[in-house]
């Protein structure tokens, strides 16, 4: 080659890191190079995608700034690295076979739902794929739940076990086709398949299977549905004695059930919903999205007895768009299949053994899934969304942490568990692994803690676990740092909430942090849960938080019996509030029996087995109890949600009203010197049963508690600004999931002056603790290295 062309050619190095397996990444870059005019190389390696490109130096300026534009739907860049190389004279562009080197830190793909183009074949007559339940590309498909280990290519992942047929291998080769390395991809010929099976394991002959699953979901039976993640239950959501039945043999009475639809009309028809909402609904994450119904709606009364919401969600693989194809079926129940808070079945096998006596069928498949993962569940709250529960379409993307974190395990904490693997700048969260109370729940934390340092090749130096020494999570991450002699590092609840919310915003300075949820272990040994933190991370005092102020303490009459069992939190309110708890009205008010009442009212008095608790869901059941008569619970912030639930129709208020006979009293304390400042509900109470004796209507009672609440906390973290200086605010706990509260608070605070942060990357409820746990052990480390 000459000197002189030579000089005109530029040659770079690029490594681009972040989300660039699986997601069409390299024949976006394959095309760009030619619509660029560039020669060079691309490879997947375990660091990332290294691309070595070369031509003139304003083609590589367009490529370059195109491969951020451009980037593929599934794709995110968290880094592009370039550097200068000499030219070689390269012509053409190649794409190589990926290496298996070094350390992984190439983020593994999220499961993504079926692409507009996949869905065009699935539904055309003339297409090879017609009707073929198991088509993707490399927009879209299964990744994480069929992936044994990264890189993320095919001997790696649950598709190993079927050989691509010629004309699926030419597109899988192809760098143009939009195909090309995507490695679930298959067809008729060489994929996947169906079967249909009765309760009783026979095979049910049908010409097409999914017609023959149509037709005894339309006759009302229940089907166990294999999909993405794992295994679902599904029923005709408009078919009330269906829905029963399905209620009875899953022994859950009040829990709402989530409903698909076949697209954004049919979700219209059956709530509102807002753009905000259409925008979620249809992420390729596909989450459940929980939206306001519409009044008559067709969806069965026992889908969500008792809450003006529907759980809605739209297809995201194939089998679901052909369940829906025919127009026969309208809004289905898909609901976890499994038994209470057991993990999702996934296993064929399993899901006969578990399931047989709920199931009357099994629409099943021979694509294993590899890692157990629920459909994710968001809200739009206070105009924001808010992951409720971060899963399948999200899991295992890394979300960004704002310091540098050693090797880090953070077990999470007992209900609702999620647990989190951290290193450098990204934390690695777990699937939503549900309650942490029993073997099975433990085998699947083990199972999936394993999947995931394997996936990332992350090995722990410190393992960070809760507070509260009772908590299975606890026992079991203090004996796992035993045997490996790591250091184990114990994080309060509420701390690790408000750190969750400060680290998703990249927020180090000294923040107030509201911590408002059900249960978490406090530093006095007692149980918290409406909490005022001043939190520093990062800063001079080791610290880490001060607790400004607090809920004041109430007994929970017979411990965890009064959170199954609302009525016992509002006798325990109501005693507190100095009521006489035995009087005729009091047993009228919460139809409850006087020798009951007799019993409990001792126990508070002698302070047996009635802990006491600052928790403001405790206060949201005990409200919920005397206003609906709500007195035992079926699931998990039920009597909370009903409480939220009857005053959506209701104003918000935002300033002084007649509302403000409803208040709670901020009784200063001694901070920091010996006690925190305590926030009383019991003029709440007063006023509160004065109203219900004369007959003010509920939904208005309902309207002003939470202003009320929403008011006291501003007013006490105005009081911590006076004594701190500091004027942000952080919002977290499981009763920032609850809208009215949520934005309450948020304009209460604006309306101060705060700066306000919210979650959103991160559930505010315990989902998100263990992402807190690890910013707050990454700080105390950095600290003290
Ligand atoms: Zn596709
Ligand atoms: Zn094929």
């Amino acid at each position: 080659m000459s000197e002189e062309i030579q000089q005109k050619l530029t040659r770079r190095g690029v490594v681009v890191h972040g989300v660039v397996q699986g997601v069409g990444f390299r024949p976006f870059v394959y095309r760009l190079a030619l619509e660029e005019h560039l020669a060079g190389v691309i490879s997947n390696d375990t660091d990332g995608v290294t691309i070595e490109i070369e031509g003139e130096s304003a083609s590589i300026e367009a490529f370059l700034s195109r491969l951020r534009s451009e980037t593929p739907p599934l794709a995110r860049i968290d880094s592009v690295a370039v550097r200068n190389l000499a030219p070689i004279g390269e012509a053409g562009f190649r794409i190589v076979a990926s290496e298996v080197l070094g350390r992984v830190s190439t983020g593994i793909p999220a499961d993504a739902a079926t692409c507009a183009d996949c869905l065009r074949e699935l539904l055309d007559p003339a297409d090879r794929r017609y009707r073929y339940p198991f088509l993707n590309c490399t927009n879209c498909g299964p990744r994480f739940t069929i992936t044994r280990r990264i890189p993320y290519d095919r001997p790696q992942t649950s598709m190993a076990r079927f050989t691509m047929c010629a004309a699926c291998q030419a597109e899988y080769d192809d760098p143009a086709n939009r195909r090309f390395h995507a490695q679930p991809n298959a067809c008729w010929d060489c994929g996947p398949q169906l079967s249909l099976v009765s309760a009783d394991g026979v095979d049910l002959p049908a010409e097409d299977l999914v017609d023959a699953a149509i037709a005894l979901i339309a006759g009302g039976e229940i089907l166990a549905i294999k999909g993405i993640g794992g295994f679902h239950l599904c029923v005709d959501a408009t078919n009330e004695t269906a829905v029963m039945r399905l209620r009875e043999r899953k022994h859950r009475y009040g829990k709402p059930l989530a409903v698909m639809v076949r697209d954004l009309d049919a979700a219209r028809g059956l709530c509102e919903i807002t753009e905000d909402e259409a925008a979620l609904l249809t992420t390729p994450a596909r989450p459940i999205v929980l939206a306001e119904r519409r009044f008559g709606s067709a969806v069965a009364a026992a889908v969500a007895p008792d809450i003006p919401w529907l759980g809605l969600f739209l297809p995201y693989a194939p089998l679901h768009h052909l369940l829906f194809a025919d127009g026969r079926l309208r809004a289905l129940v898909m609901t976890s299949a499994n038994l209470s808070e057991e993990p999702i079945a996934i296993d064929n096998d399993e899901a006969r053994a578990r399931l047989s006596a709920i199931a009357d069928a099994f629409l099943m498949h021979n694509r294993e899934i590899l890692q157990r993962c629920d459909d994710s569940v968001a809200a739009i709250v206070d105009g924001a969304p808010q992951l409720i529960r971060r899963a399948r379409g999200f899991v295992p993307l890394g979300v960004p942490l704002p310091m540098d974190a050693p090797p880090l395990l953070a077990v999470g904490g007992h209900l609702k568990n999620v647990f989190a693997l951290a290193r450098g700048r990204f934390v690695y969260q777990s699937q939503h692994l549900g309650d942490l109370e029993n073997l099975t729940g433990l085998e699947f934390f083990r199972e999936s803690l394993d999947h995931l340092m394997r996936t990332f090749e992350i090995e722990p130096a410190a393992v960070v676990h809760d507070l509260h020494p009772g908590y299975l999570s606890t026992e079991w991450a203090k004996q796992w740092a035993a045997e490996r002699g790591l250091p184990a590092i114990a994080v309060q609840h509420h701390h690790a909430h408000v750190a969750a919310c400060m680290a998703e915003h990249g927020v180090l300075s000294p923040t107030i942090g509201i911590s408002l949820d059900g249960t978490g272990y406090g530093t006095d040994g007692r149980i918290w849960g409406g909490e005022v933190l001043i939190t520093r991370l990062d800063g001079e005092d080791p610290g880490n938080f001060e607790r400004f102020a607090h809920l004041d303490y109430v007994p929970m009459p017979g411990g965890d019996a009064a959170v199954r069992e609302p009525w016992r939190m509002a006798l325990g309110h109501l005693h507190h509030a100095g009521f006489d708890i035995r009087s005729p009205e009091i047993l009228n008010l919460l139809d409850a029996n006087a020798s009951d009442v007799r019993v409990l009212s001792r126990m508070m008095e002698r302070g047996i087995n009635a802990p006491l608790t600052s928790s403001c869901g405790r206060l949201f059941d005990a409200v919920a109890a005397v206003v609906l008569g709500r007195a035992e619970v079926d699931y998990d912030a039920q009597a909370a949600i009903e409480l939220e639930g009857i005053d959506v129709h209701e104003p918000y208020e935002t300033g002084e009203s007649d509302a403000s006979a409803y208040k709670l009293e901020f009784m200063a304390g001694n901070w920091p010197v010996r006690e925190p400042a305590r926030i009383s509900a019991s003029p709440l109470w007063r006023t509160l049963v004065r109203d219900l004796s004369a007959n003010v209507p509920k939904p208005r009672i309902a309207a002003h508690f939470h202003a009320a609440v929403a008011r006291a906390f501003v007013h006490a973290t105005i009081e911590a600004r006076k004594a701190t200086g500091i004027g942000q605010v952080a919002l977290s706990g499981g009763c920032m999931h609850n809208r009215r509260l949520a934005r309450l608070l948020r304009v209460g605070f604006e309306a101060q002056g705060f700066q306000v942060f919210e979650h959103c990357a991160v559930s505010p409820g315990d989902g998100g603790l263990s992402y807190g746990q690890a910013m707050v052990a990454a700080d105390l480390l950095r600290r003290k290295s």
